[in-house]
C-alpha cells in the first residue's frame, strides 16, 4: 500500500466516486457472480439500495432491451479471465431503462487466481440522447434545401451544407477556410455591409437580401439571416447564416412591376406610371422650383390608317412611333402611352419655349418617317408649362386643350398654351 493511502481512505474514495462501482464474486457457474459490494453512485444509478443488491447477480438489472449479444461476449471474456469494456441497456428498480457503460476487470491474488470482478460503470443515457439529438440536428441542417453557412469570429467559413453547395455551385472543400466574400458580386452597397456588421456587433440577428455571384459568375438573390452564436460565457464564437435563393421570386416581382407600369404594345410607360411620375416631378417643382413642361400628341386620322391597312399595320405604326419619339428626347424625359394613339412627354427642367421646339422637331420627324405600311403619318401636338396655380390635373387638361386646338387648326401642327 502506498504511503498515506490506507484502506479506509481508499474505501472512502471509492464510496464517494462519481462513477458507479460494483464488485462481484469470481464464480461464473451456477447462479453466476453475486454482487459483493456497490458504492453510493451505483445505488443512485440503479435505484436499488445495497441491501437489495448484495447477494444477487447483475441479472436483476437486465431486461427486454438488454442486448443478448453483448452479454454473450461479456460472459466469454470473463470465462477466459479477461476484462471487458462495453455498453448496454439496463433497468432501474422503478423499471426505467438507462444506458450503461462498463469497464470490468479481474482482481487476482498473488497466485494469479481471480478473487473478484471489479466493474466501473457510468450512466451515459443523457450523453447518448444528446449525441442522438446532435445527429438528428446535423442531418436536418445537412439535408436542408436552405443554404446554411457557419463562420468563426474572423469570418472564416467552418461549415456549409448541401443547400449552400447547390445554391452557390461551390463545393464544400472550395470554401472552407475562405470568407463569404467569395460570393460578393460587387453590386451591393458599402452601406449594406456596414449595417450588417453594426447589427452583428450589437449581438443581434441581421436579415437582408444579398445580391451574390455564384461559382459560374451568375447573379442570384439570397434572402439571408445571420445570427451570432454565443458560448456559455456569453462571448460570440460563431456566426450562423441561413438563406433562401429568392432569385426567381425577385425576377417575377420585377416582371410584375414592369408589366404593371409599361404598355405592352409599345414598351412605353403606361398611363398609371406616367401619372405617378408626373406627380413626383410636380411635387419637386413645387418644393424646389424649376420648370416643367408637358407635351401631348395624337395621331391624325389614325382610324383611316387602320381602315386602309388593317389594325396590325396600325399597331406597327404605334410601335415605330414609340421608338422614334424615344430616340428624340433626353433620358430625363418620360414618354408614355396615354390612351389608344395619344401620347404624353413629360419634360423636367424645360421651359415652354424649349418644349415647343421639341414638339416641332418631333412633328417633323413623324411626318418624315417612313412607316412599315408605306403611307405618311402625321400627328398633332399640344404643349404647356406648369403654372403657379396648376395642379397635375389642370396641367394635363391644358395640354389636352392645346392638342385640341392643334387638331382644330388643321392637324400636323404644334400648339403651345402660353398661359
Ligand atoms: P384625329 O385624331 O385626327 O381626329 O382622327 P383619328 O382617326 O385619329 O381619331 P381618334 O383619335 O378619335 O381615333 C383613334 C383611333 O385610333 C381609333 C382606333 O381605331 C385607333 N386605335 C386606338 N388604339 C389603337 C391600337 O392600339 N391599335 C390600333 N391599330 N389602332 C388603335
Ligand atoms: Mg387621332
Ligand atoms: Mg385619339
Amino acid at each position: 500500500m502506498e504511503q498515506g493511502l490506507d484502506e479506509s481512505l481508499l474505501r472512502a474514495a471509492v464510496e464517494q466516486s462519481y462513477n458507479a462501482v460494483v464488485v462481484t464474486d469470481p464464480g461464473l457457474e451456477g447462479a453466476g457472480q453475486r454482487i459483493r459490494y456497490v458504492n453510493a453512485a451505483f445505488e443512485r444509478m440503479t435505484g436499488y439500495t445495497r441491501e437489495e443488491l448484495i447477494g444477487h447477480t447483475p441479472k436483476i438489472l437486465q431486461g427486454a432491451a438488454t442486448d443478448p449479444a453483448v452479454l454473450r461476449t461479456l460472459r466469454q471474456r470473463l470465462a477466459a479471465g479477461q476484462g471487458f469494456e462495453g455498453s448496454a441497456i439496463n433497468y432501474r428498480k422503478d423499471g426505467r431503462p438507462y444506458h450503461v457503460e462498463w469497464l470490468i476487470s479481474p482482481v487476482r491474488d498473488d497466485s494469479g487466481r481471480i478473487t473478484a470482478w471489479l466493474s466501473i460503470q457510468r450512466d451515459v443515457t443523457h450523453e447518448r440522447e444528446l449525441e442522438q439529438e446532435a445527429r438528428l440536428l446535423s442531418t436536418a441542417v445537412e439535408s436542408s434545401a436552405a443554404s446554411i453557412l457557419i463562420t468563426d469570429t474572423e469570418g472564416c467559413i467552418v461549415y456549409v451544407n448541401r443547400g449552400f453547395e447547390q445554391i452557390t455551385g461551390y463545393r464544400r472543400d472550395e470554401v472552407l477556410g475562405e470568407t463569404p466574400a467569395v460570393l460578393n458580386s460587387g453590386e451591393q452597397s458599402a452601406r449594406f455591409y456596414r449595417d450588417l456588421w453594426t447589427t452583428l456587433e450589437r449581438g443581434e440577428t441581421f436579415r437582408g437580401t444579398f445580391l451574390n455571384r455564384n461559382r459560374s459568375g451568375a447573379l442570384f438573390y439570397l434572402e439571408q439571416s445571420i445570427t451570432p452564436v454565443r458560448a456559455d460565457q456569453g462571448q460570440v464564437v460563431r456566426y450562423v447564416a441561413t438563406g433562401k435563393d429568392i432569385t426567381e421570386r425577385v425576377r417575377m416581382e420585377e416582371e410584375l412591376k414592369r408589366a404593371a407600369t409599361t404598355d405592352a404594345l409599345t414598351g412605353l410607360a403606361n398611363r398609371l406610371s406616367f401619372e405617378q411620375l408626373l406627380e413626383r416631378d410636380y411635387e419637386r417643382c413645387r418644393r424646389y422650383g424649376g420648370a416643367l413642361s408637358l407635351l401631348m400628341f395624337d395621331l391624325d386620322h389614325f382610324k383611316a390608317v387602320n381602315d386602309a391597312h388593317g389594325h396590325e399595320a396600325g399597331d406597327a405604326v404605334l410601335q415605330a412611333l414609340a421608338g422614334l419619339v424615344l430616340a428624340n428626347v433626353r433620358t430625363a424625359d418620360t414618354v408614355a402611352r396615354w390612351g389608344g394613339e395619344e401620347f404624353m412627354v413629360l419634360l423636367p427642367e424645360t421651359p415652354l419655349a424649349a418644349a415647343g421646339e421639341l414638339a416641332e422637331k418631333l412633328r417633323e420627324r413623324v411626318a418624315a418617317h417612313r412607316f412599315p405600311h408605306g403611307a405618311p403619318v402625321t400627328a398633332s401636338f399640344g404643349v404647356c408649362a406648369l403654372r403657379d396655380d396648376d395642379t397635375c390635373r389642370t396641367l394635363v387638361r391644358r395640354a389636352d386643350e392645346a392638342l385640341y386646338r392643334a387638331k382644330h387648326l388643321g392637324r400636323d401642327r404644334v400648339e403651345c398654351l402660353s398661359r
